[in-house]
């Protein structure tokens, strides 16, 4: 196989000769047969799969020039190529075994702010990490508005897949906030798209996982940046007043940012003042015993400006009024910064104890609202044979902010319902469950179980047919695919024949075979 790449290689490296007298091409200096092992696998840290080459881009040409030469000079049909952003996918989706995956990180980082009929936006490359953008906007007083909750995540990787927090049901995942990309195609091509021109290109890319070409600039609308927010928790028994109340405070959109989270145990007693709230908590496995399960609806209010203090006040003592009893809140203050980049100071103290680089067996759902109430008791009737570590996040968002002309899959409430639930099954492998271990494979084949119920449409008598949808799947044949994409299944294949025919992208997600 080396071999064939190498040849694959070379016709890129002939094209660049070719036109290397039309204007200076780097592409023969930007591929290295060395890989680095951290390249060789994800986040995830479960699936391994060693590219045969890197490609080290310094700019969107390049990348044009070597999809160009494999679509026009195809010396070997088995070569595919992966765009890698911040590696930060759990089940293989960024990698390209024997293939050619190109860094986007080597990218110069592109950044800028760009005033436009009232609006600013921000032109940001597509292998800039969210945490540079913010950092970046915020000189200007301005911030996107839409985020992940973790920040070290590339601007292409996540409008690959979706892009959503805690913001989402006010504003729209991070794919309803892009006005314009550009974006090389499969082809080579190098297509500038929007609502307004190429848009079967726009809307297929985004939430399209890297099938119909390599986003490699991105502008994405901004507000002004509050400098303060206001970042409440507040604890719950009762799974079905968890839910009302998160309901109540999304449909009423009186706060910034909502989401909620499923804990076990006794809530852990703290008198030192907290300076942040934990989502991982202490780094250990705990038994999900269903009688000390509770939840957490974590919430945020931003202060527009320092004069807003009474606002802001008058907001929370509404929000508190309708979703508590004061004696389980907790309330802190703290900057706009910490509050979006929370998940950094966890991971730097995960790392410490070498617990942030260990497989991740991770399960994301989008569960119907008529359905969430059944989930959580095949989840906690799951999980009951195991110890979880890890976050476990649940919480409601809104339907009608989802752009559905995208290739995003959410799902369709039988009841006609706006409100649909974000699942995140995130766990963490316990000490001595490594890849191949029969302990790793028993928390897979735990989430399979659920999410072959919870995504099934069949009959409820044996617990599936809930209608839910994977977010960000884990899927292995193009048949699972067809039943995940359902009705927008014809569109998308029609636009992968348009943009990329001969199947060379993003192979790591298992959707279309390289074509022969
Ligand atoms: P990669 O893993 O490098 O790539 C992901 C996919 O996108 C691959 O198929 C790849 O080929 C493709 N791709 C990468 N760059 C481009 C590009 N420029 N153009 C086209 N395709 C490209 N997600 C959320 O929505 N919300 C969260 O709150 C959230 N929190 C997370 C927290 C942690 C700790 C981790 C590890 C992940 C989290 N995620 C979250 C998931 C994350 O958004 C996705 O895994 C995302 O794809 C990762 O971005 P990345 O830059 O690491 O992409």
């Amino acid at each position: 196989m080396p071999l064939c790449l190498i040849l694959q290689l070379l016709s890129a490296v002939l094209l660049s000769i070719l036109l290397f007298f039309l204007r200076s091409s780097n592409i023969f200096y930007n591929i290295s047969f060395q890989v680095p092992v951290d390249l060789t696998s994800d986040y995830g840290g479960i699936i391994h799969g060693s590219p045969a080459a890197v490609f080290r881009p310094s700019s969107p040409e390049d990348i044009a020039l070597l999809l160009k030469s494999m679509y026009y000079f195809p010396l070997h049909h088995d070569v595919t190529v992966a765009a890698r952003g911040a590696g930060h996918s759990t089940h293989g989706q960024a990698q390209a075994r024997d293939g050619i995956v190109v860094d986007m990180r080597s990218l110069p980082l592109s950044i800028t702010i760009v005033d436009g009929d009232g609006t600013s936006y921000v032109d940001a490359g597509g292998g800039a990490l969210w945490i540079d953008v913010l950092k970046e906007t915020l000189r200007h007083g301005l911030s996107p508005r839409s985020w992940t909750d973790y920040l070290y995540l590339t601007v292409g990787g996540t409008l690959s897949v979706g892009g959503i927090s805690g913001q989402t049901f006010k504003q729209g995942p991070q794919i309803s906030n892009v006005v314009e990309m550009d974006v090389v195609t499969g082809k080579g091509e190098f297509v500038r798209c929007s609502e307004q021109e190429n848009s079967d290109l726009f809307h297929g890319v985004l939430g399209g996982l890297g099938q119909l070409g390599i986003i490699t600039r991105a502008r994405i609308n901004l507000r002004p940046a509050p400098p303060m927010v206001v970042w409440i928790r507040v604890k719950h028994h009762d799974f079905d007043e968890f839910t009302k109340h998160g309901e109540l405070v999304v449909n009423s959109g009186e706060v910034d940012y909502l989401e909620g989270f499923i804990k076990f145990g006794d809530a852990p007693q703290s008198h030192q003042p907290k300076k942040d709230f934990s989502r991982f908590g202490a780094a250990r496995c705990v038994k999900p015993r269903q009688p000390t399960a509770y939840y957490l609806l974590e919430m945020a209010i931003y202060y527009a400006d320092d004069d807003d203090d009474d606002a802001a006040e008058e907001k929370l003592e509404k929000v508190l009024a309708r979703v508590s009893s004061r004696s389980s809140v907790e309330i802190l203050e703290v900057s706009y910064l910490d509050f979006l980049n929370r998940v950094r100071a966890e991971e730097l103290s995960l790392r410490r104890v070498g617990l942030w680089d260990v497989p991740h067996p991770w399960m994301n759902l989008f569960v119907p609202r008529s359905q969430i109430r059944r989930f959580n008791d095949l989840f906690l009737r799951t999980m009951s044979v195991s110890c979880i570590n890890g976050p476990i996040i649940m919480y409601p968002t809104l339907r009608h902010k989802w752009n559905l002309n995208t290739s995003i899959v959410v799902p369709q409430d039988e009841a006609g319902e706006d409100v649909f639930y974000v699942v995140g099954v995130l766990r963490a492998a316990p000490p001595n469950c490594t890849v191949g271990s029969s302990c790793l494979d028993g928390l897979m084949q735990q989430n399979e179980q659920m999410i072959r119920m919870a995504t099934g449409r069949g009959s409820s008598h044996d617990g599936g047919g809930m209608g839910a949808k994977q977010y960000m799947p884990y899927l292995k044949s193009e048949e699972e695919w067809r039943e995940h994409f359902g009705q927008k299944w014809k569109r998308f294949e029609e636009l992968k024949s348009k943009f990329d025919p001969s199947n060379v992208l993003a192979p790591g997600q298992r959707i279309f075979k390289r074509k022969k």
